[in-house]
């Protein structure tokens, strides 16, 4: 359910509601949900040792973005599964033979999941677990917007629901988000870009091809501050600052690299600088600090933690993917906590996704990476 305030009215919106055909993020509220409740060095114990044991009777692997918390990624990487960014994430859970895929992230990551694996069981620890990008681009004003520009080739991120891949003629993550509209530009071909407007610029202004934006935004990447990221720049003059292209055009200006999350792990590494600005949600530090140790990694300020937890380095559903809800979806399993996606949805929505993949596969570029 998103909350969109204007001057004149406040009024409750939920995922099914007819949306305006032109989305306002700097209006919308989107409601967060609890953070879920500190749990006991025994209670850890006791989930961690279920959870294993699930996965084994199970058949299931579990598979967990970069943004979700450091023991969810630690235990993924314990048990044979996987730390990734969104599309890898998928094309892991599609070639491994687990029948069944434990899904630590968000909604659309579950979609993406069932879309390219549709004989396995997805699970999610929290159903509810969303995407201020997917939330941001219901498909109802989607399908308004692309109607008024039918002359535009749609290309739309990962972060969208499987009614918007379906309407797509590409689906792209930010690795490749670049290469993929400076083809189409050299094609002649004008576009339509969502959701997230950032990166929709970001790409607008690296190639000079005609963008048209939806004008969704991450609300964690939305939040990093200019004046206080200067302030931090100061601080630490030696420091590299690293941005995910989600973020705001002035946070992208000051960076030293801006990339996916997968290109950001690879630069931390790469890099001669010894510390180390990170621009991104900050569950990317646990894999990031493995790949290069000794370099000191600092979080790039935000507002500050709030009530709401609108402005803070962390993404509010990605922490849904706790201990407790990951052992009660194994036990459950479909019983709340399994993934569906419309046969005919799957298949519409699998022809962009795979048009991306045999284009990265031509330009053998690897394609990692998105929020
Ligand atoms: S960090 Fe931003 S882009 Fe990633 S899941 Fe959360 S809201 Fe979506």
């Amino acid at each position: 359910m998103i909350q969109l305030k204007t001057s004149k009215f406040v009024k409750l919106i939920k995922r099914d509601d007819p949306m305006p055909a032109i989305f306002d993020p700097d209006v919308a509220i989107y409601p967060f949900p609890p953070k879920p409740a500190a749990l006991s060095q025994d209670e850890k114990q006791f989930y961690r040792q279920n959870i294993k044991r699930l996965l084994k009777a199970r058949n299931a692997v579990l598979i967990a973005h970069y943004y979700t918390d450091p023991e969810i990624q630690s235990l993924a990487e314990e048990t044979g599964g996987i730390i990734s960014d969104s599309l890898e994430m998928a094309r892991f859970g599609a070639e491994h033979e687990a029948s069944t895929l434990l899904i630590a992230g968000v909604r659309f990551m579950g979609e993406t999941a069932k879309i390219l694996s549709p004989g396995k069981t997805i699970l999610m620890p929290d159903l509810q677990a969303e995407c201020s990008l997917d939330l941001g681009c219901p498909i109802e004003a989607f399908n308004a917007f692309c109607d008024q520009h039918p002359d535009r080739t749609i290309v739309v991120y990962a972060n969208t629901s499987a009614a918007v891949k379906a309407r797509a003629d590409w689906v792209v993550t930010s690795s490749i988000a670049v290469e993929l509209i400076e083809y189409l530009d050299s094609l002649g071909e004008k576009i339509i870009w969502a959701p997230d407007r950032h990166l929709g610029h970001y790409v607008q202004q690296q190639t000079g091809a005609d963008v048209l934006c939806w004008q969704s935004t991450c609300i964690v990447h939305d939040e990093f501050k200019t004046q206080a990221l200067a302030t931090m720049k100061s601080l630490y003059p030696d420091a590299a600052v690293l941005v995910h292209p989600e973020s705001p055009q002035s946070i992208v200006e000051m960076a030293d690299v801006v990339g996916s999350t997968s290109q950001l792990i690879q630069a931390a590494k790469s890099l001669p600088h010894q510390q180390l600005i990170v621009a991104t949600d900050r569950g990317i530090f646990y894999r990031m600090q493995q790949a290069c140790p000794e370099k000191t990694l600092l979080e790039a300020p935000t507002a500050g933690e709030g009530a709401t937890c609108r402005s803070c380095a962390h993404c509010p559903w990605m922490a849904m993917n706790g201990l407790k809800a990951i052992s009660d979806s194994l036990e459950q399993g479909s019983m709340g906590y399994e993934i569906q996606v419309d046969q005919k949805l799957r298949e519409e929505a699998l022809k962009p996704l795979n048009r991306m993949l045999n284009f990265a596969a031509e330009l053998r570029l690897s394609v990692k990476g998105n929020a």
